[in-house]
């Protein structure tokens, strides 16, 4: 019509439309890899740090649950030295994709680095997060990656912590999650572990937070070492280990 720009406005118009676009897409692209795993394209560890900080400001305050579970395959060096790289590579691929088809819409799973995952679990209870654990183990050793001919089932250990049954605390969350996948692999691998600080043990407050086994064992040994204010007595627990360790009853029978 009489109105419309000429041509060569047009023209231009079109051009810098479609550079915008692409600036726009090449942008995207860039944030989707400074987020993303190459290998899985699951999340990486920065964005799901980003991801348990959020979650955590919210668990704080409308005073929900969020549970971190850490998972890292079991003897995954020997796949990768028996059958090489890239087919460490399609077991983790493999892994990756059960976490993936296992997760409500609502999850996060990223890739934390090397073979371990992280999950991230908004509004699950500990029971929710174990019985999430129970059917990824289940599906996993039910999964069969075919590996030079041989068909090969995963095996993985899971820790579990739970905000705010466990901690407040963001940093702690992921640390305890890590802490219970290490005791997972103690106890023989293929299982599940949660934090085991339950709500009767957050009497031992901030100074006693994660005790050791040896100490919760000397805790459980010594009879209510607490102090008035709910505190530990450490003086009580002091004096009891040096008569267990006298009487041989931690270290064993000597
Ligand atoms: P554990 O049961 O104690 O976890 O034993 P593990 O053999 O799985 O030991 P660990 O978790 O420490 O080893 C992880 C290995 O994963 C080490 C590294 O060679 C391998 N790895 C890390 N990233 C990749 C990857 O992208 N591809 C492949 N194929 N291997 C990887
Ligand atoms: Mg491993």
């Amino acid at each position: 019509s009489r109105h419309s720009p000429p041509a060569p406005v047009c023209r231009l118009a079109h051009l810098v439309g479609r550079a915008l676009a692409d600036a726009q897409k090449a942008n995207e692209k860039v944030i989707h890899l400074a987020e993303h795993d190459v290998l899985t394209g699951l999340i990486n560890r920065r964005r799901f740090q980003k991801e348990i900080e959020r979650w955590a400001g919210h668990s704080a305050r409308y005073q929900r649950e969020v549970a971190v579970m850490f998972v890292d395959l079991d003897k995954f060096k020997h796949v990768n030295d028996t059958y090489g790289h890239a087919a460490g590579d399609r077991y983790l691929l493999a892994a990756a994709g059960v976490l993936q088809r296992g997760r409500r819409s609502t999850d996060y799973i990223a890739r934390w680095g090397g073979d371990e995952f992280a999950v991230l679990l908004p509004e699950a209870s500990a029971e929710v997060a174990a019985e999430m654990a129970n059917k990824l183990l289940s599906v996993f050793s039910n999964t069969k990656v075919s590996v030079e001919g041989q068909e090969m089932n995963i095996s993985a250990s899971i820790g579990i912590a739970v905000m705010p049954q466990h901690t407040g605390n963001a940093d702690e969350l992921l640390m305890f999650a890590d802490a219970a996948m290490y005791e997972a692999k103690q106890c023989g691998r293929g299982c599940w572990r949660s934090d085991t600080r339950g709500d009767d043990s957050a009497q031992l407050g901030r100074a006693a937070a994660r005790p050791s086994h040896l100490l919760q064992g000397l805790v459980a040994a010594t009879h209510t070492p607490f102090k008035s204010d709910g505190s530990l007595n450490l003086a009580i627990v002091e004096k009891q280990a040096a008569r267990l360790l006298q009487d041989g009853q931690v270290l064993g029978n000597r």
